[in-house]
């Protein structure tokens, strides 16, 4: 199927009825930002956002949440969560970032929690519309996208474009058989706004090209830039619970009064706590802030791209954003390796 053209009436009216067929989670405003709720009402979906609070990893790694329950001799039932919902209004370097978990949770352990979520769930993407203040999307090669959703949505002037790419993008889009194709002066305008998203969503400037970044990380582990920055720094942890590509979690058992039934949890962890690296024994093997800030970047730049050829940032620019110390900039930082220590 082509891709349709729908006003803005109808655009509504086609959301209205997906809320009316399945679960619906879609980008809200929550005070003066955004956030990805469960929708209720079409008219409460806000495609102009410009970055989410939380990115959409949340849907399928939640904060928290339940593994499996044990009943002491009688064995355990692993919980997963399979429920089908939709996904609505996820903006191309979040498609990114979940493209890149969907490799990592798949890859060694399959993670059968994360799995079900992503695999019951339609992705319907969103092109940008707001740049948020700090996005630098465009540097990373994240400010569109061509795959890693069902379908994608496009304003473009006083009508949406509505491209299904898979058959679970085209089954939702069945209803919309009689609204008319994209014309040739809308899918024009469509490719102009991407040209402009990615000469335009870099309101930081990286310096070294992507490919230039794991070898640039591997000759400066000594750089000086780690203990700079980190002096600043609260190990607060917000720049990882924020960032789209950071799925470290803790496990632990919560055990019930009769010292016999209980459950297993996980919750979101991250690297910049000052006890992520804590093992048995009470040793930290990072327990200087530096090296945590430094173990940052280099999971972020080197890491994740020895195992799977992609750089773990996406330029969605939440941690830049969300760090009061002002040091969480990934621009900021990888520029200046580029500076003689
Ligand atoms: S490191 Fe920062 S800018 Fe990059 S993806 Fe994570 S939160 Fe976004
Ligand atoms: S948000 Fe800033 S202050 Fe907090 S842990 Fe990250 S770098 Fe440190």
């Amino acid at each position: 199927m082509n891709a349709k053209k729908l006003c803005l009436n109808a655009m509504q009216a086609w959301v209205e009825s997906l809320i009316g067929k399945c679960r619906v989670i879609g980008v809200q405003a929550k005070g003066e930002r955004f956030v990805f709720a469960p929708l209720t009402r079409a008219r409460d979906l806000r495609l102009d956002y410009d970055v989410t609070l939380i990115p959409p990893k949340a849907c399928f790694l939640p904060p928290q949440e339940t593994l499996l329950t044990f009943t002491g001799p009688a064995g355990y039932r692993s919980v997963v969560d399979d429920e089908p919902f939709i996904l609505l209004g996820v903006h191309p370097y979040d498609v990114a970032a979940i493209a890149q978990m969907d490799r990592l949770f798949e890859q060694d352990y399959a993670d059968v929690h994360y799995l079900a979520r992503r695999r019951g769930a339609v992705l319907i993407a969103c092109d940008i519309q707001t740049a948020s203040p700090n996005v630098f999307a465009g540097c990373m090669g994240t400010a569109t996208a061509d795959e890693g959703f069902d379908i994608l949505l496009t304003r473009v002037g006083d009508h949406y474009l509505v491209d299904a790419r898979t058959d679970a993008g085209k089954a939702l889009t069945d209803s919309l058989a009689s609204a008319p194709d994209a014309d040739a002066v809308s899918l024009a305008r469509r490719e102009q706004l991407w040209l402009d998203n990615r000469k335009l969503l870099r309101k930081h400037d990286l310096k070294p090209s992507l490919a230039e970044l794991p070898g640039l990380l591997e000759r400066s582990y000594e750089h000086p830039v780690w203990k700079d920055k980190a002096r600043h720094c609260f190990s607060c942890g917000s720049c990882v619970m924020v960032c789209p590509t950071c799925y470290c979690f803790d496990v632990q058992d919560e055990v019930d009064w009769d010292l016999k039934c209980g459950r297993r949890c996980r919750t979101w962890d991250g690297c910049m706590l000052k006890d992520f690296a804590t093992v048995a024994g009470a040793h930290n093997f990072r327990k200087d802030k530096a090296d945590r800030y430094r173990h940052r970047w280099y999971r972020k730049g080197k890491y994740v791209y020895d195992k799977i050829g992609q750089i773990a940032c996406v330029g969605c620019g939440r941690c830049v954003t969300a760090c009061v110390a002002g040091i969480s900039n990934p621009v900021d930082v990888y520029n200046r390796l580029l500076e003689a220590p």
